[in-house]
């Protein structure tokens, strides 16, 4: 039996594919599908570009306009091209750029058929831009708000370090919600002798945000709804304000637990971290433990003061002395538990009329 190979029935030459050579099995078959020109409606303010039900937000640097628009074309060709074939690559080389028409050479990488080798295809591809703004851009420069969340703290002011903190996380939590929630984003951010308040676009982003502080600071939060008006159809709508008030209390500060003087060692999401000025003990409780409703504020951590160990021998008094008021304290050794030598430096406290040694920090 003599088998013959059929010739391709486009052009002649040897068939491999479906009767095809393979350069005319991947005319028939490209790896990509191409329309020209693509029109791309950017936002002026944040070179979001719309898509099919909403906006995509472009991820990189948007002060500089080249990059942008190129950034840009990358994701419109990406959303606009057919590719036949889910294992091509695409790139764009920029050809000529006018004000708002690109033109670029779109190169496709990739194999028409698993039989057959990969091979480059090229599209000219011309890109038109047209500008307008975004549902996000339009709610923040409207000062759109879902949510307000309000900043204070128990008898005291928010402390700069505080505000700077938050803002951090304020900033953080919003980020990470880019792309995802077209609301979240902070239209205004006040302080004031109180504290911050903080108007923010979803509902959704505050009350995360409200978690986080209150969990990191172990603050008291309320969340109140307030009637602002009626939507078309009659329906109410509210809108939430979040209280988050920080304790009285800073690491540093002293307290009473159980009615035991102790000093704040650390506070974060593990609870608050205090050691027993008594007891010498260290020990953590949280807002859920039983012992935090006997928690009481004594004093800050400015009532410290330091003292230079002016006598340590066995068998008798420690003699410190205050290095401002140069007043001479007698210690039991069996209460001094520091390991500073006599010259040495040691923290001490005064609260309700008794001295405590501060531990080691
Ligand atoms: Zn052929
Ligand atoms: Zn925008």
């Amino acid at each position: 039996m003599i088998r013959v190979t059929l010739p391709c029935y486009q052009c002649g030459e040897e068939a491999i594919l479906e009767g095809l050579c393979p350069t005319c099995y991947r005319k028939k078959y490209p790896l990509v599908e191409v329309r020209t020109p693509i029109k791309i409606t950017a936002c002026k303010r944040c070179g979001s570009i719309k898509i099919p039900g909403g906006w995509k937000t472009i991820p990189g640097n948007i002060d500089d306009s080249e990059e942008l628009m190129n950034t840009q074309a990358s994701y419109a060709i990406g959303l606009e091209v057919g590719l036949l074939n889910p294992a091509v690559e695409l790139t764009i080389d920029i050809e000529n750029r006018l004000d708002r028409v690109l033109h670029v050479d779109l190169i496709a990488y990739g194999m028409s058929h698993k039989k057959l080798e990969p091979h480059e295809e090229h599209y000219p591809v011309e890109l038109r831009f047209h500008y307008a703004t975004c549902g996000t851009c339009g709610m923040m420069s409207g000062g759109y708000h879902e949510a307000i969340l309000q900043i204070r703290a128990d008898e005291r002011e928010v402390s700069q370090e505080e505000i700077t903190e938050i803002l951090r996380i304020v900033t953080d939590k919003t980020v990470s919600k880019y792309g995802q929630d077209t609301k979240a984003f902070v239209t205004e951010v006040t302080e004031n002798k109180f504290g911050m308040d903080l108007r923010i676009g979803s509902e959704h982003l505050a009350k995360r945000i409200a978690d986080q502080l209150e969990s990191q600071y172990l603050a008291e939060r309320k969340d109140n709804y307030k009637l602002i008006g009626q939507e078309k159809g009659g329906k109410e709508k509210y809108r939430i304000t979040i209280l988050i008030r920080l304790p009285r209390f800073q690491i540093g500060d002293f307290v009473k637990v159980n009615n035991s003087p102790c000093q704040v060692i650390s506070l974060g999401k593990g609870g608050l971290g205090c050691f027993d000025l008594q007891t010498r003990e260290s020990f953590t409780i949280n807002p859920k433990s039983a012992k935090w409703r006997t928690l009481e504020f004594l004093d800050k951590e400015t009532v410290t003061r330091e003292y230079m160990v002016t006598m340590r021998a066995f068998d008798q008094p420690i003699q410190i002395m205050d290095s401002k008021t140069f007043e001479i304290l007698e210690i039991d050794p069996s209460r001094f538990d520091s390991p500073a030598e006599t010259g040495g430096t040691v923290h001490g406290v005064f609260l309700e009329g008794t001295f405590y040694l501060l531990p080691m920090n």
